[in-house]
């Protein structure tokens, strides 16, 4: 079949920076396109065939359109995946679905750099990491997700009641799964929805963030390629709460997988217990990092680099708060001035960018105001990077000194380039600070001594602790958190686990 797309006017800024930057004339003519949903198999407008414009971060000029879907598009999607489920994607085995995985998979590392700058376009980010962490990332995730396929193993056990009986427990998809992502890391945050419950032997209805819904498209284009069966996978755009609200109480879906904010997340959590429907939820996070005096300063500084001020602080694991002992404070904010200093502003497709914009002009706003209110209450502002000259949505790095952990800017996410430092004395008073917090998504250990290393790490209350590193990611270890950074874990065998019911069966035999 033919994909009639249609033709939307790039903003004249836009079609500047794609000039500049040489992008590849394929993503110049994806981007420049009307964007319909995916659903069952095919690219279908919205019912009311209504569309939503999407801007290129660092310029806000206007890049695209996508489907401006409804609930009923929402139904259109659901119908299709329970269609897949009773049909050709419920008959696949289990070395099909790896075989499926593994070829999206090759799909995405061919097409690798044009997802990059697609990614790069819609959300901003700096191009050569998001080619390497993002897409190439979740290249990883789908070739890990089609091992997995083949792991799915229930068990048999020995019962005690009277006469002879084999027991067992069956492992079986738990049906339609709505996921829902953020615009952070809108490819990577989509593969993982995608990629686990596909090799449960789940179908998807996926709705992507409504700023950055353009490389999971690219995606399904992909999928289509690959031959995947129709309705396995389903891709619906718009806007968040209106689609969400019918997608957490929707009869014909099994199974929510949230990625938010913790603030969306309750309202998510709270639906779809209303409905009865499992939901898992991977939500915000102010994650501490805390350096002892014999920490390697020098390492915890070039750190920093990636776990706060990477994807332009817009990182739901950053390590935010940094915990210092007190003998290390100078020595810690002098190598933090000279890391800040060398971090490179300009937009995500210039060769030179360390960091790019943030979201929006709204958000660059935001964190700009964040800054002056905790100044003005007594935060100590030790440095700004060089903005270069620009201005909102991007926003320069700063460090801030707080002398008080109940600050509003070390409490809050800030989901911008803000890190705040706060000395410590001594371990007990690390670990409460460091605890002292609504969320438990990370946290990282910084210490030569083994024993302090893992007697602070069983103390934190933290999805992950990460011992002298902060911030990998693995697909074989699970990732999500404790306390309002919600519950539930993605990657690793865990997250499969989310995606099977069990069914146990009994089977008696006759003497
Ligand atoms: P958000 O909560 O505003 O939106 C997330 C998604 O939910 C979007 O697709 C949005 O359209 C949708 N949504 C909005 N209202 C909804 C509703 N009523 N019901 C259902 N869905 C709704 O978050 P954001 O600003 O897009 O993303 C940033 C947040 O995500 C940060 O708090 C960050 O820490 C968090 N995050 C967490 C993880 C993790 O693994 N824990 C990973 C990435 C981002």
């Amino acid at each position: 079949m033919t994909i009639t797309v249609e033709k939307t006017a790039l903003g004249s800024e836009v079609a500047d920076l794609i000039a500049r930057y040489q992008v590849k004339p394929a993503v110049r003519a994806f981007v420049s396109q009307t964007h319909n949903n995916f659903i069952d198999g095919e690219f279908v407008p919205s019912v009311s065939r209504a569309t939503l414009e999407t801007v290129e971060p660092s310029t806000g000029g206007r890049l695209s359109s996508i489907a401006a879907s409804q609930a009923e598009d929402i139904d259109q999607a659901v119908q299709a995946a329970r269609g897949a489920l009773a049909g050709d994607w419920g008959d696949q085995t289990p070395a099909d679905r790896a075989k499926w995985l593994w070829r999206l998979a090759d799909l995405v590392e061919r097409d690798a750099h044009l997802l990059a700058e697609i990614e790069t376009l819609d959300n901003g980010k700096a191009f050569a990491p998001c080619l390497d962490v993002d897409i190439l990332g979740s290249v990883d995730v789908l070739r890990y997700m089609s091992g997995q396929s083949r792991n799915i193993e229930g068990a048999t056990r020995t019962v005690s009641v009277p006469g002879a009986h084999f027991a067992m427990t069956l492992k079986e998809p738990i049906g339609v799964v709505g996921a829902i992502v953020p615009w952070n890391w809108p490819f990577s945050m989509a593969i993982w929805k995608i990629a686990a419950p596909l090799a449960a032997g789940c179908a998807v209805v996926l709705k992507p963030a409504q700023e950055t819904s353009l490389s999971i498209l690219y995606f399904a284009r992909l999928a289509r390629e690959a031959g995947l069966p129709p309705g396995a996978l389903n891709i619906v755009t718009g806007d968040g709460p209106s689609l969400g609200d019918h997608m957490t109480t929707h009869p014909g879906i099994d199974k929510i997988s949230f990625t938010g904010s913790t603030a969306t997340g309750r309202r998510v959590g709270a639906r779809a217990g209303e409905s009865l429907t499992p939901a898992t939820l991977e939500l915000g996070g102010k994650s501490p990092m805390l350096v002892f005096e014999d920490a390697d300063i020098e390492a915890v500084a070039a750190t920093t680099r990636w776990s706060v001020f990477f994807n332009t602080g817009q990182v739901c694991s950053a390590g935010t708060r940094l915990y210092v002992d007190k003998t290390r404070l100078a020595d810690m904010l002098t190598c933090l001035e000279d890391v800040v200093s060398k971090i490179h502003l300009a937009p995500g497709l210039d060769p030179s960018c360390d960091m790019g914009p943030v979201i929006s002009v709204h958000a660059a706003e935001r964190i700009e105001d964040e800054i002056s209110q905790a100044t003005d209450a007594g935060a100590e502002l030790i440095c700004r990077g060089n903005a270069m000259g620009r201005s909102a949505p991007f926003v320069a790095p700063a460090v801030l000194l707080c002398r008080d952990n109940q600050m509003s800017i070390v409490q809050q996410e800030v989901f911008g380039p803000v890190l705040t430092v706060i000395p410590f004395e001594g371990e007990a008073d690390a670990i409460s600070m460091a605890n002292d917090n609504l969320y438990g998504l990370a946290a990282s250990v910084w210490t030569r001594d083994v024993s302090r290393a893992m007697r602070v790490s069983g103390e934190l209350h933290a999805g992950t602790v990460w011992q002298n590193a902060h911030d990998l990611i693995d697909p074989s270890l699970p990732f999500g958190g404790v306390k309002a950074s919600g519950f539930g874990r993605d990657l690793g065998p865990e997250q499969i686990e989310h995606y099977l019911t069990t069914k146990t069966l009994w089977i008696a035999v006759e003497d």
